[in-house]
């Protein structure tokens, strides 16, 4: 069988929720028995979202082999619970370079060097490499932007050429809004014809229309937008707003998506979707038999985007352990000595998030020395590692003024230090310690208790480590290297064995954390803010 190709596009507004669209029908073609990647192409002139502010873009999302990606690829991850790489996330940078790199090697003799065909080309053979050894039944590729974007408009032409050249083994998605007039109580169709109508300007007719609603669609309006839009009544969908973005699967099968899909591109449909884990863990969810409040202690909170993976991570564990997880969003810019305890009393856990530079530092010290002097269990992430290690040198083990070296190069007590081999590094973009590298833990602590095994491998983003000189001294005082990379001595995990549950991981597990395989780590850092649980 060849490889079929699915592009999901969207009109007439962004954040309609592509990504939870394209996810939503991976996983339903997965439950049919089909293999299925994802890939994001984004618009923007960037490399990789690496360098990007997460308040420009949200959270930077980092796979198995180091890539930096759109934070969509989290979800395609959660949804299908199976990695992507680097070739899932292709942005017009990295298209422009590759060409511009070809051009200064020869590789195109002398020709004039135009958008068509040689960035379509480019595109082009990104979208097939994914296709390529039949690995994959079915490659989804989601297009960043909204239809008319000037930048989107070479990954329109690509999908135009695409479905020439493969015909029926390609079709297009295309999302869409049907806004709501409460004043006349009417649904608009308007802007869903207006945003078809500009596709076929661009020469592309898509096969499938998904329709973003407040409100339940009549017949009527799915017949008048089949009619006005050419494709077949059946295909023209309705999207809900639902609870939960991990019931959209199931609201997308009720709309038949994955069967239209399957019947177009000519993909048998004998099998049922098998969706039981998906199913459990969705009742889980819905029925918790209690709550907690874990403060999320971090510098973007204003924008929670920014911490998707986290918050995602606590929904999976949260269902694994019959609880509902609230979290309390917390500025670490704003806490201080004087409003600490006001704001962080009765908290059932508390995370320190991911960061870079200084900004936040200190509300984050305070945030790690309150839950480890008043037992409040506690997961530090990546840079919430580090600050636990910071604390304790500053509170406990009475080294004055100890410090990142991120934060204070002159610091007397540098207890988190660059890396060796980060030492001659200058250029910002992809150059920090990405992703998966291997650990080894240490028999009965609580990351070994978590995750059931001695070896496991997380995925890393970091510049800065803990500093190996002042080990024995932590070690003596009861801060614990529970988990260290067994070929470099990195320290990857820190813990405090007299405290209720304390963590510190170097590594982002939030990153590995699927409905399917919820993250080992957040499952028991729940469980240890459960109230019934000593
Ligand atoms: N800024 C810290 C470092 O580079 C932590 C990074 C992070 O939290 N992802 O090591």
């Amino acid at each position: 069988m060849s490889t079929k190709y699915v592009f999901v596009t969207g009109g007439v507004a962004s954040s309609l929720g592509k990504g939870i669209i394209a996810s939503s029908l991976a996983k339903l073609l997965q439950a049919r028995g089909y293999s299925v990647t994802i890939q994001k192409l984004d618009p923007y002139i960037n490399i990789d979202p690496g360098t990007l502010n997460p308040y420009e873009h949200g959270e930077c999302y980092v796979t198995e082999d180091g890539a930096e990606t759109d934070l969509d690829l989290g979800h395609y991850e959660r949804f299908t619970n199976m990695p992507t790489s680097q070739a899932n996330n292709i942005t017009t940078g990295r298209i422009y370079q590759n060409v511009i790199n070809k051009e200064r090697k020869g590789d195109y003799l002398g020709k004039t060097v135009q958008i068509i065909p040689h960035i379509t080309d480019e595109i082009k053979r990104n979208i097939k490499l994914l296709g390529k050894d039949g690995k994959f039944d079915v490659v989804i590729t989601e297009i960043g932007g909204t239809i008319g974007d000037i930048e989107s408009l070479p990954y329109i032409e690509t999908v135009r050429q695409l479905k020439w050249e493969l015909g029926n083994d390609a079709l297009v998605v295309h999302l869409t809004l049907v806004p709501y007039l409460a004043a006349s109580g009417e649904l608009k169709t308007k802007p869903t014809q207006h945003s078809v109508k500009q596709m076929l300007e661009t020469g592309v007719q898509p096969e499938i229309l998904v329709l973003r609603t407040e409100h339940q669609l009549p017949e009527d309006i799915r017949r008048k937008v089949a009619l006005f839009c050419n494709v077949t009544p059946d295909a023209v969908m309705q999207s809900v707003d639902v609870s939960t973005i991990y019931e959209v699967p199931l609201k997308m099968q009720e709309e038949q998506l994955d069967v239209v899909v399957c019947n177009k591109l000519g993909l048998p449909v004998e099998k049922e979707p098998e969706l039981k884990a998906w199913n459990s863990f969705l009742y889980n969810l819905k029925n918790p038999t209690q709550e907690v409040e874990i403060g999320l202690v971090g510098k973007y909170v204003e924008l929670h985007d920014a911490y998707k993976s986290i918050v995602e991570g606590f929904i999976h564990a949260g269902a694994a352990n019959n609880a509902k997880v609230n979290i309390k969003w917390i500025h670490s810019g704003e806490l201080d000595e004087k409003n600490c305890e006001e704001k962080l009393a009765g908290l059932d856990g508390i995370l320190v998030a991911p960061g870079f530079g200084l900004r936040g530092i200190e509300g984050k010290i305070l945030a790690a020395k309150y839950a480890r002097e008043n037992n409040i269990p506690y997961l530090g992430i990546c840079l919430g590692m580090q600050i636990a290690v910071i604390e304790y040198a500053r509170n406990v083990l009475n080294l004055k003024n100890a410090d990142s070296i991120e934060m204070n190069e002159q610091t007397p007590f540098p207890v988190i230090n660059l890396m060796e081999e980060q030492k001659t590094v200058t250029e910002k973009g992809g150059t920090m310690r990405l992703g998966a590298y291997d650990c080894t833990l240490i028999k009965d602590s609580n990351a070994y208790k978590a995750y059931g095994k001695e070896n496991i491998s997380e995925r890393h983003r970091h510049r800065y480590e803990f500093n190996n000189e002042f080990l024995a001294k932590y070690e003596e005082s009861g801060m614990i290297a529970t988990g260290r990379n067994s070929e470099t001595g990195l320290v990857e995990i820190v813990e405090i064995p007299e405290h209720k549950w304390f963590v510190g991981a170097q590594f982002h597990p939030e990153y590995k954390s699927t409905v399917v395989n919820p993250h080992p780590l957040f499952v028991a850092f729940v469980k240890a803010t459960l109230k019934n649980n000593i």
